[in-house]
């Protein structure tokens, strides 16, 4: 099967780049796949797991929002915050989880509520991801 470079990019620098068969991302717009020779394009990201098809096997990258570019057959994943499965703390992702878990059940005055709401959905997605249960 033909293959294209991804690279998943993040302010504290690359996290990821590999020669992959297929990419199925959660964008705004629904759930996209990315096959060498798509048309070029660029898509806000959902926070969600990335799926990366490889001659070898299949990766994970748990994606904190950010955008995918094709641009002929590369595709660009920039994000503000990106990790392989394995690369995941699952213990640190749980503590998140509860902290804003408890953030949202304690509804304090000063709340941010969109804040602890977008931390729950880091963590949750860092968990599946991390646990593989994608
Ligand atoms: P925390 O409260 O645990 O820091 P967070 O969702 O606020 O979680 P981010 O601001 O999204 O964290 O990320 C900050 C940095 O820490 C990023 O480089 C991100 O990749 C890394 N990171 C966050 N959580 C984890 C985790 N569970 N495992 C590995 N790296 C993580």
């Amino acid at each position: 099967m033909k293959t294209m470079n991804v690279s998943v990019v993040t302010p504290d620098g690359p996290v990821y780049s590999e020669d992959v068969e297929m990419v199925i991302a959660k964008t705004q717009g629904g759930e996209l796949g990315v096959l060498p020779g798509h048309i070029p394009m660029v898509s806000p990201l959902k926070i969600g797991a990335v799926k990366l098809n490889t001659p070898s096997g299949t990766d994970f990258i748990a994606v904190s929002g950010g955008f995918l570019e094709v641009r002929s057959d590369q595709v660009t994943i920039l994000a503000q915050a990106a990790e392989t499965a394995g690369a995941i703390d699952i213990k640190r992702a749980e503590e998140a989880k509860q902290r804003a878990e408890e953030r949202l059940a304690n509804k304090q005055a000063d709340l941010d509520v969109q804040r602890a709401e977008l931390a729950l959905r880091r963590a949750l997605n860092r968990i599946k991801v991390g646990s593989r249960n994608v």
